[in-house]
C-alpha cells in the first residue's frame, strides 16, 4: 500500500544528491567553459604575435645576409626553433627548414603567402599538406639578394593544443571534484533532513498501528508544523475513538443488561449477540460473531422462525416452542435495512416458558377451584331437593337427615372458600417488618385443635425442650404462621387413627423450625413430591372423609415462601408423617 520508509528516504536522498551534483556540474562546466575559450584565444594570439615578430625580423635578416636560401632557412630555423620557408614571388618554394623544397607544391595560393606577395604580413592556420599536422603560418614580404621573396615562419599548433588540453584536464578535474563535493554535501544534507522525517514517519506508522499514546517527536522548521499537525490529528483521533468506544460500551452495557437474547443477523450470519443470548442458548466456542445461523445452536423451530423472518416483511413477533427442553420463546424481528453482506434483522428472543407455565397453572387452578366449588354446591342443591321431597311426603326424619348432610356440604363449601381466600391473601406481597412469636403461635394452634384431637382419641403435645429460655421469633406474618400451623395440625389429626400428634419447636442462629409429627397413615413415597400442589390429594376418597380441601399443604408452602422460609415433608406409610416448617429467625 505505502512504500517503505527506506525506499521513500532512499529516493529522497538520491534526488537530493543528484540535484546537488547537477548544479555543481553545471556551475563547474560554465566556469570551465568561460575560462577555456579565452585561454585558448590568448595562447593563439600570443603565438601569432610571436610568429609575426619573428617573420618581420627574419625578413630583414634575409635581405642582409648571404648564402643559399636553404642555408639561410636552416640557419634561421636553428636560431628561432621554428620552421622557416622561403618562397619565390611566383610561389615556388625556394627553401624549407622542415622538408625538401623541391618536393613542395607551389605556395602562391596559400593565404598567408598571397598576403605577403601583396606586401602585407599574412596569417593562416591549417593542416600542413607537407607535414600532415596543424600549423600556424605567418608570412612577410622579404628580399633575397635583391629579389622579392616571401619569408614564412610556421609552428605546429600542438603547443596551443597542449595548453588547451591542460585547461580541459583542469576543467574535468574541477568537474570531478565539484561532483564529489556536491554528492557528499547532498548526502550529508539529506541525512540531516531525513532524520526528523524518518522519526515523523515512524510516529505516523505507530499511530496507524493503533498506538495513539506514544509521544510524537519534535522537528525543526516546516517539519515542526508537520509534527504539530500530526499531534493534532492524533489528539482528534484519540478523542473520536474515545467517544466511539464509550458509545459502544454504553450500547454493549444496555444490550448485556437486557434479560432477552438479542441477535443482529446479516444475511444468514450472526454479527452481534448479547450476554443473555449466551445464557439462553449455547454460545459457539468461536463466539457468535460471524457464525452462520445454522451453526449457532438455536433450537430448530427457533432457527427456522428467525431465518424465515417469521414470514413477515415488516417488524413482527410470534411465539415459538416448545423446544427439546420444553421451553417457549417470544420472537420479535425488526428488519434494519441492507448491511454490507445482505439484509439485516434485529432479533429479540424472550423465554416465556415461566409465563406460559404460570398461565397454565392459573387455568388449572380456576378449573380445579370451579370443580371443587361445584361439587358441594351441587350436593347442597340435590340434598335440598331431597329434603323438600321428604318433607312433602311427611317423612320428617329423612328430611332431617338430608338437612344434616346439607350442613356438612355447606361446611365443606365454607372451608373451601376460606382456604381460597387464604390462598389469595398469601399470593399478595407480605407486609415488611412483621414478627411472629412462634412459641405463642404454636400454643394457640394446639389450643384450637385440642378438642378435635381429644374427640379423635389422640394425644396432642407441644415439645419446647429445644427452645427453653430462648425467644423464638420469626420474620413472618402471624396470620401466615397461624394458617400454616392450623392446616398442619388439621392434617395430622385427620390422617391419624391412633397415637398422637407432637409439635416441636427448635431454633438456630438463622432459623426457627416447627415440626408437626403424627403417628398416622403416612404418605406413599411417590406422592411426596406433589403433596404441596394445589388440590393434590393422595387418596380422594379418604380426603373426602377427612373433609380436606386439597389446599392445606399448598397454603403451608405459600406461607413459608412468603416469609422467605421453606417447608419439607418426611413420611412413612403406616408409621406417620413429619412436616417441618422453617422460617427466618429474628430478634
Ligand atoms: P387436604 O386438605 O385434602 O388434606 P392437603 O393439601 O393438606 O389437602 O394434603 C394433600 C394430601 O396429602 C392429602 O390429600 C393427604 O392425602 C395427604 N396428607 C397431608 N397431610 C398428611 C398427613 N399428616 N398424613 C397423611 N397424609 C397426609
Amino acid at each position: 500500500m505505502t512504500r517503505s520508509i527506506g525506499s521513500v528516504l532512499g529516493s529522497f536522498r538520491l534526488r537530493l544528491v543528484l540535484g546537488y551534483a547537477l548544479v555543481a556540474v553545471l556551475l563547474a562546466g560554465v566556469w570551465a567553459w568561460s575560462l577555456y575559450g579565452p585561454l585558448t584565444q590568448w595562447a593563439t594570439d600570443q603565438q601569432r604575435t610571436g610568429l609575426t615578430e619573428v617573420a618581420k625580423v627574419g625578413a630583414l635578416t634575409l635581405s642582409q645576409g648571404s648564402g643559399t636560401p636553404a642555408q639561410r632557412a636552416a640557419s634561421l630555423a636553428r636560431s628561432t626553433g621554428l620552421r622557416i620557408t622561403i618562397i619565390a614571388s611566383d610561389g615556388t618554394v625556394l627553401a624549407d627548414s622542415a622538408s625538401d623544397a623541391s618536393a613542395m607544391q607551389n605556395h602562391a595560393t596559400r593565404p598567408e603567402v598571397a598576403a605577403a606577395l601583396h606586401g602585407r604580413v599574412g596569417y593562416a592556420v591549417r593542416r600542413s599538406a607537407t607535414l600532415g599536422t596543424q600549423y600556424a603560418y605567418v608570412a612577410a614580404p622579404a628580399t633575397l639578394q635583391g629579389v622579392k621573396t616571401v619569408f614564412r615562419v610556421s609552428e605546429p599548433l600542438a603547443e596551443i593544443e597542449g595548453i588547451a588540453s591542460q585547461a580541459r584536464g583542469a576543467g574535468l578535474a574541477l568537474l570531478l571534484v565539484a561532483l564529489v563535493l556536491a554528492a557528499g554535501v547532498g548526502w550529508w544534507l539529506s541525512l540531516t533532513a531525513a532524520r526528523p522525517l524518518a522519526r515523523l514517519q515512524t510516529a505516523a506508522e505507530t499511530m496507524a498501528a493503533g498506538d495513539l499514546s506514544s509521544p510524537l517527536p519534535s522537528a525543526p522548521g516546516e517539519l515542526g508544523e508537520l509534527a504539530q499537525s500530526l499531534t493534532t490529528l492524533r489528539d482528534t483521533m484519540r478523542a473520536t475513538i474515545g467517544e466511539l468506544e464509550a458509545g459502544q460500551a454504553t450500547l454493549r452495557a444496555v444490550l448485556d443488561g437486557l434479560q432477552d437474547a438479542v441477535f443482529l443477523i446479516e444475511a444468514d450470519d450472526v454479527v452481534l449477540a448479547n450476554r443473555a443470548a449466551g445464557a439462553l442458548f449455547h454460545e459457539p466456542a468461536s463466539g457468535w460473531r460471524g457464525t452462520p445461523l445454522a451453526a449457532a445452536g438455536l433450537p430448530t423451530s427457533l432457527e427456522i422462525a428467525v431465518r424465515d423472518r417469521l414470514g413477515c416483511e415488516t417488524a413482527c413477533s410470534g411465539e415459538v416452542g416448545p423446544d427439546p427442553e420444553a421451553r417457549y420463546f417470544r420472537v420479535t424481528e425488526v428488519p434494519l435495512g441492507p448491511g454490507a453482506e445482505g439484509a439485516r434483522t434485529l432479533v429479540v428472543i424472550s423465554d416465556v416458558t415461566s409465563v406460559r407455565r404460570l398461565d397454565q397453572v392459573r387455568r388449572d387452578f380456576v378449573a380445579n377451584a370451579s370443580h371443587e366449588l361445584k361439587t358441594p354446591a351441587s350436593a347442597i342443591q340435590l340434598l335440598a331437593d331431597a329434603a323438600d321431597t321428604a318433607a312433602s311426603d311427611d317423612d320428617m326424619p329423612q328430611a332431617l337427615v338430608f338437612v344434616g348432610q346439607m350442613k356438612d356440604e355447606a361446611e365443606r363449601l365454607r372451608r373451601l372458600v376460606l382456604d381460597l381466600l387464604d390462598l389469595s391473601r398469601l399470593d399478595s406481597v407480605p407486609t415488611p417488618g412483621t414478627i411472629t412469636d412462634v412459641r405463642a403461635a404454636a400454643t394457640n394452634a394446639l389450643a384450637a385443635h385440642r378438642a378435635a384431637a381429644s374427640d379423635a382419641g389422640l394425644r396432642l403435645a407441644l415439645d419446647l425442650s429445644a427452645v427453653v429460655e430462648s425467644d423464638v421469633y420469626a420474620a413472618a406474618e402471624p396470620t401466615d404462621v397461624a394458617v400454616a400451623l392450623d392446616n398442619l395440625l388439621a392434617n395430622a389429626i385427620a390422617y391419624t387413627a391412633h397415637g398422637g400428634v407432637t409439635v416441636r419447636l427448635a431454633a438456630d442462629e438463622h432459623d426457627v423450625t416447627v415440626s408437626v409429627t403424627d403417628t398416622g397413615i403416612g404418605i406413599p413415597a411417590e406422592h411426596l413430591p406433589r403433596v404441596f400442589e394445589r388440590f393434590y390429594r393422595v387418596d380422594a376418597a379418604r380426603t373426602r372423609v377427612s373433609g380436606g380441601t386439597g389446599l392445606g399443604l399448598s397454603l403451608v408452602r405459600n406461607a413459608a415462601e412468603r416469609a422467605g422460609g421453606t417447608v419439607s415433608i418426611e413420611s412413612s406409610v403406616g408409621r406417620g408423617t413429619t412436616v417441618t416448617l422453617r422460617l427466618p429467625r429474628t430478634v
